[in-house]
């Protein structure tokens, strides 16, 4: 189902906001502010697609809201388009400088606004997908590798606010070279894409986060996830796999694919490095195989501070 896209109009005259508003409704869901201040705090609430900025209000004006829109992260990729009466064109040449996409002017002519807006939405719409694109494995749809360190640094920033933890989950198919030898490179990807899917029915929450590391290597990110709760998600993924019932005579550790996993846990601080959770989770990955494979092997650790990161950092 596809959503529809929404607009947030920004005018210090109702009336501009009721001509664009009725314009744009029928397509679109409608957010409006009529200050600067409270474009900025709607803006961040609701995430529109598109803005449609008025340049002269009194207070913050739109060029300082374009300004402060592109300096948040989560919005700095929200189209703007500047609407003004001004013809002037430094007014226009400033707004484009300071990040807008384009320009309208006033008085607004509603098939100019909805043509320019069509066209905005769908350029953004297409940089959205592809931005997805450049996170997701192709084979399996689940994230990559990228998307995973994006993931480990949002979420380690984002739960040590509040001193939260976070479990991480790798898993590595067994003797999975074995497995293309005997029955070929595209069996072995449906087999892939068969574990992906395990993996994906394995986890529940919206927040977990399922990746295929490498080739035959996947992750889950498990935010507020307790080591005792990542370690029962983790032998439920070593039992789906093992349902998936996939023959695999070259192993020597069942009749059928079977998978070897590692587990960490740790409470999130500050400056914390989100590569410690990797590099541990794939040390109980290790043991896990050392151990006689098809099995599962987990710890927690204590997560260190490196200095060398700034405390802000988001990702
Ligand atoms: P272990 O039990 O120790 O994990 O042994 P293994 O054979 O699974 O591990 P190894 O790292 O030696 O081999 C991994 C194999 O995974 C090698 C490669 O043929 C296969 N592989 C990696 N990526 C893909 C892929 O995209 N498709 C397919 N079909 N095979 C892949
Ligand atoms: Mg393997
Ligand atoms: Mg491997």
């Amino acid at each position: 189902m596809n959503k529809r896209p929404s607009i947030l109009i920004v005018d210090d005259e109702v009336s501009n906001i009721e001509i664009l508003s009725a314009v744009l409704e029928e397509d679109h869901d409608i957010y409006f502010a009529t200050s600067g201040d409270e474009a900025i705090t709607t803006a961040r609430a609701a995430l529109p697609d598109l803005i449609l900025l008025d340049v002269l209000m009194p207070g913050t004006d739109g060029y300082e809201v374009c300004a402060a829109l592109k300096a948040d992260p989560l919005l700095a990729d929200v189209p703007v388009i500047f609407t003004t009466a001004l013809g002037d064109q430094e007014a226009e040449v400033k707004g484009l400088t300071l990040g807008a996409i384009d320009y309208i002017t006033k008085p607004i002519s509603p098939i100019v606004v909805r043509a320019r807006v069509r066209n905005h939405l769908e350029m953004k719409r297409m940089r959205d997908d592809l931005a997805t694109l450049a996170v997701t494995d192709a084979l399996t749809g689940l994230g990559n590798r990228r998307r995973l360190e994006q993931a480990l640094n949002i979420e380690t920033a984002r739960l040590a606010l509040g001193g939260g933890t976070l479990s991480v989950i790798i898993l590595d198919i067994d003797f999975f070279k074995r497995f293309n030898d005997l029955y070929g490179h595209t069996a072995g990807d449906r087999c892939l894409t068969m574990v992906a899917a395990a993996l994906n029915r394995a986890v529940h929450h919206a927040s977990d986060l399922t990746i295929r590391y490498g080739g035959e290597e996947f992750a889950c990110v498990l935010p507020e996830t307790e080591h005792e709760h990542a370690m029962d998600i983790a032998h439920g993924i070593r039992e789906r796999v093992e349902a998936l019932s996939i023959p695999h005579s070259g192993s020597d550790v069942a009749a059928t694919v079977s998978v070897s996993i590692g587990v960490a846990t740790a409470v999130c601080v500050p400056g914390a490095t989100p590569e410690a959770w990797v590099k541990a989770a794939d040390a109980e990955l290790y043991k896990a195989k050392a151990a006689g494979r098809n099995s599962v092997s987990g710890r927690t650790f204590q997560a260190v501070v490196d200095e060398s990161r700034p405390l802000s950092s988001t990702g």
